[in-house]
């Protein structure tokens, strides 16, 4: 028997869909908010949004004869035919998400029109507007969601701890702030206010004011401009670097989308100057006319399909790659900086066990981590996880996704009083007109200097590991094997693309057969394999017989040409100098000097005018620093010359 379902049920149904948790509540007010014009945005939340959720917007509000709508579905005042979805730039059209709010909450809606005298004020519960009155109040719109899921218990029942849906909430309040810095949007979490923007429209200034110095000091702004679209944003600079993707940020039009190959392409850029693991921070807008983008009639839809994708992915690639080398690289040292962030660790006797725990299992093993030099040759891998780690956990244990486990003490559902009304409409008039103390610039990055590795007056060796040298007022500190690793893997790659290293004989010839029969991808294997000069002999067509190897300084050794034959099959589309990188890499850290051998003065510069011809040498093939200056000054500020 089919029966048409009541319309509260139908409700709670679409509600699943647009009602997944507190955090797409949020989204669909603040959504609503920025539709309705509005320049400043608060959003409140309490107990992680389960309790409350609160958004007062400067909208141009609702008006008195939509009211009674709002809560029905497919209401909306955005579209009205079928042709509109095409041309939409508003952020909600389908007039649903009210109606599956109010379904599954209890929703106090106050808002205030400039045609209207007074603000009206709606309540609406267990499927029906229960209450309409007038008050007092400016023209905007101030929606209060209590009680989520009161009437599904299953669905709240299904909701994650309070710490995982409050980022989740925090995450997507950060995406907004930094897609609009136009709009002044203020975030209270359990009424302590989390962050501010200033509305100011100036990106940088949402960077500062949600991450702080640690990353608004460490980014580089950048833009470029064509016919057919304009990228702008910032993005991080390599010593900044994330044990998370969570900061990295991609806008379409002012909209958030999510692209593993734009973002692999933006990556892509940072080859060579990142440790493994390590993640770098962007925040890019990427502009272009609105029927170059596939519209998402799916309003939770974030993939995107962009016409000229190849042309954008390309230049966000080298976009990105010439700004990253434009600037100095060179790690800095600044003791004011590391002293505040010491502090900033101390802190951590004020948190709770959980975020403890966290600065425990980071903390360990570092103890000095402001110094800590990894040991080198022995195990490139270890490295991965000491880089600037720190600075990283003051961020990550506010921002990431990795979320910090609070135990919940709050396991059953209490039912919580409706009566705890949405405060005066009035505080609408506070959103954001605090005093905006800290004022932060954006200060471009010093540039590259191409000579800074001329002229350098060698001190001498530190531990056999580090070459010291000065040059006007600063010192800099070379890591020896990092440096000749360097110059080496240049060395080796140039060789192969010139095609000019040399090949010796094995003594004994070496079989090989392929564990596949595509003759086609047999054949690039082959073509790749008479690139380095290997000479081979067809036994059959799998088996083959090569009788030498390259020589890049040392023979390369067959065993690394045989594990890349074994892979071909999966990698053959990439490029041969691609698949020979890491063994010219392995190949370059086995030539270099390592730490632990003594080197002469004249050792030191010939290593020194080695790195000069190179372009912007400041990491190792594996992404470590090269170079750390310190200077005169950041000397005598430690022995209390200067304070
Ligand atoms: P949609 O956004 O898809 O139109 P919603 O259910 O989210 O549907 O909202 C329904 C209607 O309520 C909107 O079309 C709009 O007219 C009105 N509305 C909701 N929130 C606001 C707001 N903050 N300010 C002004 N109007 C709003
Ligand atoms: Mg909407």
């Amino acid at each position: 028997m089919i029966i048409k379902l009541p319309e509260n049920i139908s409700n709670q149904i679409a509600a699943g869909e647009v009602v997944e948790r507190p955090a797409s509540v949020v989204k669909e007010l603040v959504e609503n908010s920025i539709d309705a014009g509005a320049t400043k945005i608060s959003v409140e939340i309490v107990n992680a949004g389960k309790d409350l959720i609160k958004v007062i917007d400067n909208g141009k509000g609702i008006e008195s004869s939509d009211i009674e709508l709002l809560f029905e579905r497919h209401a909306t005042s955005k579209i009205k035919t079928l042709d509109d979805i095409y041309s939409i730039y508003s952020l909600g059209f389908r007039g649903e998400a009210l109606a599956s709010i109010a379904s599954v909450s209890r929703v106090i809606v106050v808002s205030k029109t400039t045609d209207d005298d007074n603000a009206k004020k709606v309540t609406y519960y267990d499927n029906k507007i229960q209450n309409i009155d007038t008050c007092s109040g400016i023209v905007g719109t101030s929606i209060s969601v209590s009680d989520i899921f009161y009437n599904t218990p299953v669905r709240y029942k299904f909701l994650e701890t309070s710490s995982r849906e409050k980022s989740k909430i925090l995450a997507l309040m950060t995406r907004l702030s930094i897609s609009r810095p136009d709009i002044a949007f203020t975030m209270i979490i359990d009424g302590k206010e989390e962050f501010r923007t200033d509305g100011s429209g100036k990106l940088f200034n949402v960077l500062h004011r949600i991450y702080g110095a640690s990353l608004s000091s460490k980014i580089i702004e950048f833009n470029s401009d064509n016919d057919l679209f304009k990228i702008s944003g910032y993005i991080s600079k390599p010593e900044y670097t994330k044990g998370s993707k969570a900061l990295q940020v991609l806008f379409v039009n002012g909209r958030y989308v999510e692209s593993k190959d734009l973002s692999k392409a933006i990556v892509n850029a940072y080859e060579g100057l990142l440790m493994v693991h390590r993640h770098p921070a962007y925040f890019i807008n990427i502009d272009m006319p609105a029927d170059s983008v596939d519209v998402n009639i799916h309003p939770q839809k974030i993939e995107i399909k962009l016409e000229n994708f190849d042309a954008i992915s390309t230049k966000l690639f080298n976009l990105v790659k010439e700004t990253l080398y434009k600037y100095k690289q060179v790690r800095t040292f600044d003791v004011e900086k590391i002293a505040v962030a010491k502090e900033e660790v101390k802190k951590e006797e004020i948190l709770s066990d959980a975020t403890k725990k966290i600065f425990e299992k980071n903390m360990k093993n570092n103890s000095d981590i402001d110094f800590y030099i990894p040991n080198l040759e022995e195990d490139e891998s270890k490295l991965e996880t000491v880089d600037l780690k720190y600075l990283d956990m003051l961020n990550d244990f506010k921002f990431s996704d990795e979320t910090v486990e609070v135990s919940e003490d709050k396991e059953v559902y209490e039912e919580i009083s409706f009566d705890n009304d949405v405060d005066s409409f009035e505080d609408v008039i506070d959103i954001s007109d605090e005093n905006d103390s800290e004022e932060v610039v954006y200060n471009e990055p010093e540039k590259y200097d191409e000579n800074i590795y001329s002229n350098l007056d060698v001190v001498g060796q530190l531990f056999k590991t580090f070459i010291i040298t000065q040059k006007d007022d600063v010192s800099f500190f070379i890591d020896q094997h990092a440096a000749h690793e360097r110059v080496m893997f240049e060395r080796f790659m140039a060789e192969f693309r010139n095609q000019s290293f040399g090949s010796q004989y094995l003594i004994s010839p070496y079989e090989y057969e392929f564990k596949f029969d595509d003759l086609d991808i047999i054949d690039r294997a082959i073509g790749f394999l008479e690139n380095l000069r290997v000479d081979v002999e067809k036994i059959n067509d799998r088996k083959y017989k090569f009788t030498s190897v390259p020589v890049f300084e040392m023979p390369l050794e067959i065993d690394d040409i045989v594990n890349i034959l074994d892979n071909f099959k999966d990698n053959f589309e990439k490029s041969f100098e691609l698949l020979l990188k890491p063994k010219i890499t392995m190949r370059a850290c086995k030539s270099a000097v390592k730490a632990g051998d003594t080197l002469s003065k004249e050792e030191i510069s010939e290593l020194i005018n080695s790195l000069k011809s190179l372009n912007n040498p400041m990491t190792c093939p594996h992404g470590r620093p090269i170079m750390f200056e310190i200077t005169k000054k950041e000397f005598e500020k430690l022995f209390k010359r200067i304070v």
